[in-house]
């Protein structure tokens, strides 16, 4: 079915030449002589506007093309005289291949986010939603160029796990065991020696670990793949299966792994502002006001740098009520988060060398003892972005940092043998991919920037 894609119709420089279009109706006017059609094709933001003379043979299908309709049109692309548009299409022939019942859901009028979130299988037809998906694969093209050109290897990592990453609860269980008569063990316990994998098996929440194995071969590689956790967490930020990005890097310590965390987020944000300018100014004058300039600002200037013994002194001095006291040896909260990088510094900050108490087992201990080489990125208007380590590189470290996180060392022996035969200095982080399309377009809640969100009772879609 030969069509011009409206995005390359709306770009033409050649015109009165035949054109065929496709697309769903946005908005369809009718005056005596004639009927003004907006069509859109989700290829870029912008519509097109198609003029059908009702003197036309086909102008009975223009009068049933419904709000949501899809129709192809075949006509002249002209010069249009309108302010706004400057191209438009004099329909000749009108074809319909499915009408929208009158009771399509997205009529002219404003919905709210959350209305739209109940109707995920048609939200992506508006506005904002289109703005988001076409901003959302740019971003994933531009992560996977920005490793490329830096020599790293993409990673595939495995979805189901038998080891838990971080050593702690809230994984989704995979088993393919009767659920209502399990197989029990003589401590009247679930055998999963009897389940398929033969031991008990889980979605990840991690590629990381796979990718230190792949690191300790080729030197730097990524993760690009979907992560789950079965927190019951139901913030705005928060999904129970996300897209992470995990970078790992051989021979490399925390301070050149916040050199590439920093490199990375300019590098995301400058392509995207390239490559989605209709998009970007949408967001810009709807979403998030002024988050162009924004975000062009943070592309010049270099983040800050704080250790988490200094961001705590920091908060106590802040004179502010947090709902979460303050004192060395707290996780910092989201408050906390946001009052260092919006009211304190301004602009990005990495916070480094949090509590080893705090922290998973596989981060490497400073020399103080207490501390480990960590390193979150914290933004404006959303706190934590990255989490990030230089890794525990020495086997007897790793070894007691396990037995304290009461992790058994055959489950993990394979992740050992790395640290026994040629182990190295290496680092990497993780990005939540949703979080930075939030930070890229101002959208305030995780569930409208992927496209059917899974979150605490809802999987629908
Ligand atoms: P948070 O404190 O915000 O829950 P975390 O400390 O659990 O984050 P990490 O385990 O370090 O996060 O994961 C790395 C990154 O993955 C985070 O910096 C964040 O960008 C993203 N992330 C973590 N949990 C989620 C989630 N449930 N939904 C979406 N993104 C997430
Ligand atoms: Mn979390």
């Amino acid at each position: 079915m030969k069509h011009t894609a409206i995005k390359d119709a709306l770009q033409a420089k050649k015109f009165d030449e035949e054109i065929t279009i496709c697309g769903w109706v946005r908005t369809r006017r009718d005056s005596k002589k004639f009927s003004f059609m907006e069509l859109n094709d989700g290829t870029c933001f912008a519509s097109i506007q198609v003029i059908a003379d009702s003197e036309i043979d086909s102008y009975k299908n223009v009068l049933n093309a419904s709000t949501g309709s899809s129709v192809k049109v075949i006509g002249l692309l002209k010069e249009s005289p309108g302010k706004g548009q400057k191209v438009e299409v004099h329909a000749q022939k009108v074809e319909i291949f499915g009408v929208a019942d009158s009771d399509y859901p997205l009529q002219k009028k404003r919905h709210s986010r959350e209305f739209l979130r109940t109707i995920a299988h048609l939200r992506t037809r508006t506005n904002t939603f289109g703005a988001v998906f076409r901003v959302r694969h740019a971003a994933s093209f531009a992560v996977n160029k920005f490793f490329n050109e830096r020599g790293f290897y993409y990673l595939h990592t495995p979805i189901i796990t038998a080891s838990d990453c971080e050593g702690a609860g809230q994984m989704f269980r995979v088993s393919t065991l009767d659920a209502i008569n399990p197989p029990l063990n003589e401590k009247k316990e679930v055998d999963y020696t009897k389940d398929f994998f033969a031991e008990e098996t889980s979605l990840t929440v991690s590629g990381q670990l796979e990718a230190e194995l792949f690191a300790s071969a080729l030197s730097k590689v990524y993760t690009f793949g979907p992560t789950f956790r079965a927190e019951n967490s139901n913030t705005a930020r928060h999904l129970a299966e996300f897209w992470m990005i995990e970078p790992e890097m051989a021979f490399c310590d925390l301070a050149g792994n916040m050199d590439l965390a920093e490199e990375f987020i300019r590098y995301v944000i400058k392509y995207v502002l390239e490559n989605c300018e209709e998009d970007m100014q949408f967001f810009n004058k709807w979403v998030e006001k002024g988050i162009i300039q924004s975000l062009e600002d943070l592309c010049k200037s270099d983040f800050e740098r704080m250790t988490y013994t200094d961001a705590i002194k920091v908060l106590e001095k802040a004179n502010k009520s947090f709902d979460f006291p303050v004192k060395w040896g707290i996780d910092i909260q989201t408050e906390h988060e946001r009052y260092l990088t919006e009211e304190y510094h301004k602009k990005p900050v990495f916070i480094t060398d949090y509590p080893r108490d705090i922290k998973a087992f596989y981060m490497r201990v400073n020399d103080d003892e207490k501390t480990v080489a960590a390193m979150d990125l914290l933004v404006p208007r959303l706190g934590e972005i990255i989490g990030g380590s230089q890794r525990e590189e020495r086997l007897d470290v790793l070894k007691k940092n396990m037995a304290k996180h009461d992790l058994d060392e055959e489950t993990y022996s394979w992740y050992m043998d790395i640290r026994r035969y040629g182990t190295t200095p290496h680092a990497g982080f993780g990005l939540g991919f949703e979080r930075l399309i939030m930070y890229l377009t101002g959208i305030e809640n995780i569930r409208d920037v992927v496209p059917f969100p899974r979150t605490p009772g809802s999987a629908k879609f």
